[in-house]
């Protein structure tokens, strides 16, 4: 291996921590639409509605980042952490460095 597993374990878990912030942040805005009275005037309900769907979208969204986080620090455990998961050959310290809890190299990427 060409990489220092050090260097994209603290990214990983950077990025894992950044993603757990933004979730804890975002609970706020995921809260039932009809509780918050001072919305009301500010923001129709459908707007409140509206956002609250992005906000839960978005949610996911950092779910399954967390979940590749996690996965990229397991396959780290084992050993293989910077192999592509579909031809094995090592992925591109720059596209590890883009994205850390990538698990497949730009050809199987884009097959
Ligand atoms: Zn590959």
């Amino acid at each position: 291996m060409t990489i220092n597993p050090e260097k994209f374990k603290a990214l990983l878990e950077a990025k894992k921590a950044q993603v757990k912030a933004d979730l804890a942040l975002a609970q706020e805005s995921t809260k039932p639409v009809e509780l918050d009275q001072t919305m009301v005037g500010r923001l129709s309900r459908m707007d409140a509605l509206q956002q609250q769907q992005m906000a839960l979208a978005s949610e996911r969204r950092r779910h399954q980042e967390l979940q590749k986080i996690e996965h990229a620090l397991k396959r780290m455990e084992a050993g293989e952490y910077g192999y592509c998961i579909k031809c094995d050959e090592e992925i591109a310290e720059k596209r590890l460095e883009f994205d850390p809890a990538i698990l497949t190299c730009i050809s199987c990427s884009t097959s």
